[in-house]
């Protein structure tokens, strides 16, 4: 698909942010054009309308900006995945580990009902953490993992939604973050070395 090299040549690759070593894919410089920003969403909208998702879930916070208009596309409803303490109600919880210390997502009670059919969209993939983390956080509990979740997470919480996809724009596949899924579905535009 010839939109997809268009998109790529968009995205801005920024050497030793926000640390030394670290090659930053720049998103921001997709979205300053319209037409790129449009086949981006046009592209998820192609693959995921008709096939009966009733929630779109957008990662905090770039995954806002592809989530929303996905969702708006495909006759979905939008639900944010927040950082800590920013959400207003009631919560469920989901920490995780990242290179250096922890983080956590959160999504509001009743935000999804158990049995909805779920995508997950952020803009980028790399150890898969946060992916994982989002998909814990919407999916169903594993009867046997319970103690291990109270232990570990201090979380025996989840939503009890069906998590069809993951729907991100780039993937760097040398962190091999797919591998981490535990076989769900991943669905990129680009990949960036
Ligand atoms: P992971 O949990 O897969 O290691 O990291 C993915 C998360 O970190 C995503 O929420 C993504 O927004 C952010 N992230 C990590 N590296 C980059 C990058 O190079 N560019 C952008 N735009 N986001 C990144």
């Amino acid at each position: 698909d010839p939109r997809l090299h268009d998109i790529k040549t968009k995205i801005r690759v920024v050497p030793n942010f926000p640390k030394p070593g670290i090659m930053f894919q720049d998103i921001t410089t997709l979205l300053l054009d319209p037409k790129a920003f449009k086949d981006t969403i046009d592209l998820f909208v192609e693959r995921y309308k008709g096939k009966n998702i009733s929630v779109v879930a957008g990662i905090e916070a770039r995954g806002f900006i592809f989530g929303s208009p996905i969702a708006l596309a495909i006759g979905a409803k939008f639900v944010p995945l927040r950082k800590p303490k920013k959400l207003p109600g009631k919560v469920i919880s989901q920490e995780y580990i990242l290179e250096y210390g922890r983080d956590c997502l959160e999504i509001h009670v009743g935000a999804v009902e158990p049995g909805e059919r779920a995508l997950v969209v952020d803009d980028l993939i790399a150890t898969g953490g946060t992916l994982c983390a989002a998909m814990d956080l919407l999916g169903k509990l594993n009867p046997f993992l319970i103690s291990y979740y109270i232990t570990i997470c201090h979380c025996s919480e989840r939503v009890g939604a069906e998590v069809v996809e993951c729907g991100c724009v780039i993937e760097l596949p040398e962190l091999k973050g797919r591998e981490r899924l535990n076989g769900k579905a991943l669905y990129v535009l680009v990949e960036c070395f």
